[in-house]
């Protein structure tokens, strides 16, 4: 039991502490210019064969982060029968074993954290202290989910019953998972997926994004030194459409671990549920509209504080970023000046300059929607504030913090996914139709509170439909094994990530009844 509730979470590097920031400062900076290369990991080898594809970096095009070789179909059908083929065995192995190898790739991790934290700043466009806390996170889920898989295992028998037979009830691995992965969380979701369904005995495909396939190469590097077996787990970057539409279109593919939009979870579905075979299974975490309700009794300061946190770190590239700001008139000019300030002192630029507070955009696809999205909505809507660009964002794919106001979340027909905020001015009595106009989006993912009241906090908790509720703080950052992370509706089906009936979908049970 001890091992059981001693659980901590991994600790972090204080930048504000000089002794802490100089030493980590000099580690990071001196991997970069490192040119990193990586390709398809099958059965433990590299192959360096399949497109090559330049990275560059999000803050800088001109800045090369290394190549990496895409996979295609041949490659991606190595994968599942290299996958299919380690199954039996890796499933048999006891879970003692599979968790004590998540617990040596968590300490593999923190050795490396200063690379894999250069890698996420400098691939994938990730501020200094974001990468400190994706590689905290990735530690974690592996700590976390080798606690959960054994009890999950422990002995379920004899089950009390009236026959006088042994009644057992045992849970294995399902069977070969695809792991399908977005590129804003590139090591911590990338690991988080692939470690939940290792350690409950299925085998792995893992499918990172297209932008940050060469963190999750060095990441799969490191569970095969771990002593994760080379069949148990296979890399695949590539193209989603191709590699990713192969995995989905696969019988051998049991079940698919899904994080990113709910356009592509949706399309998963379909292909999962269009194949001959096995009824699938699919965990998809997707996106969200996440609101915040700020009532007359908040504290103005807090409010603006948590706000610009919520929808502007890590340039409002989270799931669970704000935004839209619902604020209760009687307070709204108060708000919005503090906000105009607060955004006024943004600064934008280089990720890896530790003073930077927004740093770019994944790529120049994702600036120019989310500019075209700026210009559009600023004419049916009040731009409010904007933070200032410094000159030398002109060779990355920045995106200015924005705030407008709009009437209504209804007029955004889609997730804006970076660091526009949209602010809505509501009147005390139409506090119902606010909450309804929130739930009639369809999305559940987080919702934050801005209250003083007690009671008026539990009664908009109850009655909007989303998986994490935050109460006068921001709303982001969920840390694992304390705030099980996931939503419902177009969010997600759940279970959450980092909570306690997470593994319990990458399980099948098997009931033994004997009478011998
Ligand atoms: P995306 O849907 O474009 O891509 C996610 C992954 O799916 C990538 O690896 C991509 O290659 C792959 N893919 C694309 N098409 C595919 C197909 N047809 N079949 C199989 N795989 C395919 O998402 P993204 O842009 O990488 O990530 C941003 C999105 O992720 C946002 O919507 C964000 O809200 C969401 N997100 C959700 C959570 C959560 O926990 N709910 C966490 C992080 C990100």
């Amino acid at each position: 039991t001890q091992i059981f509730t001693n659980r901590q979470n991994s600790e972090g590097t204080n930048l504000h502490i000089e002794s802490m920031f100089q030493p980590f400062m000099s580690a990071v900076t001196g991997f970069v210019g490192k040119q990193w290369q990586g390709g398809p990991i099958i059965n433990g080898k590299t192959l360096n064969q399949g497109e090559l594809v330049q990275v560059c970096s999000p803050q800088n095009r001109a800045q090369q982060v290394g190549t990496i070789h895409f996979a295609d179909a041949s490659i991606a059908e190595q994968a599942i029968a290299a996958a299919y083929q380690a199954f039996p065995e890796w499933n048999r192995t006891p879970v003692e074993n599979r968790a004590e190898a998540l617990e040596k790739f968590a300490d593999l991790m923190e050795q490396h954290k200063h690379e894999l934290i250069a890698l996420c700043t400098l691939e994938a466009g990730k501020l200094l202290q974001d990468g400190i806390d994706e590689v905290r996170e990735a530690v974690d889920f592996c700590r976390y989910y080798a606690i959960e898989a054994r009890k999950l295992y422990a002995y379920h028998g004899p089950l009390a019953g009236p026959t006088g037979e042994l009644n057992e009830l045992f849970v294995q691995g399902r069977g070969v998972f695809a792991c399908i992965s977005p590129w804003n969380f590139p090591l911590a979701i990338f690991t988080g997926q692939i470690v939940a369904a290792l350690v409950t005995g299925n085998t792995v495909i893992a499918k990172p994004a297209e932008q940050t396939s060469l963190v999750a190469y060095r990441a799969v590097q490191l569970m095969l030194e771990a002593g994760i077996p080379a069949g148990a787990i296979q890399l695949l970057p590539g193209r989603g459409s191709e590699v990713g539409g192969k995995l989905s279109s696969d019988e051998r593919v049991t079940g698919v671990c899904f994080t990113g939009s709910t356009d592509t979870a949706k399309a998963i579905n379909r292909a999962l549920a269009s194949r001959d075979g096995a009824i699938a299974t699919l965990i998809a975490e997707t996106g969200g509209q996440n609101a915040m309700i700020v009532d007359s009794t908040a504290l103005p300061e807090q409010v603006v504080k948590d706000a610009v946190q919520s929808a502007f770190m890590s340039a409002g590239q989270r799931c669970s970023a704000l935004r839209v700001m619902y604020v209760q008139d009687d307070v709204a000019e108060r708000v919005l000046d503090l906000l105009k300030g607060a955004m006024a002192e943004l600064s934008v630029g280089n990720p890896i300059n530790y003073k930077t507070d927004v740093g770019p955009v994944i790529d120049t696809r994702a600036q120019s929607c989310l500019n075209e999205h700026i210009a559009t909505i600023s004419k049916t809507g009040k731009l409010l504030a904007t933070a200032t660009m410094p000159e030398d964002t002109a060779e990355g794919s920045f995106v200015c913090p924005t705030a407008v106001e709009i009437g209504s979340i209804s007029e955004l027909h889609k997730e804006h996914f970076g660091p526009i905020l949209h602010v809505v001015r509501y009147q005390a009595e139409k506090l119902d139709q606010v909450i309804n106009d929130i739930n009639a989006t369809g999305f559940g993912l987080t919702l934050g509170i801005h209250t003083r009241n007690e009671s008026k906090a539990a009664y908009i908790a109850d009655r909007v439909n989303v998986g994490n509720v935050y109460i006068n703080r921001n709303q982001i950052g969920a840390v694992v094994g304390v705030q099980p992370f996931g939503g419902q509706g177009l969010s997600g089906t759940g279970p959450k990530a980092g909570g306690p009936h997470y593994l319990t979908r990458f399980v099948t049970e098997k009931t033994r009844t004997n009478n011998i």
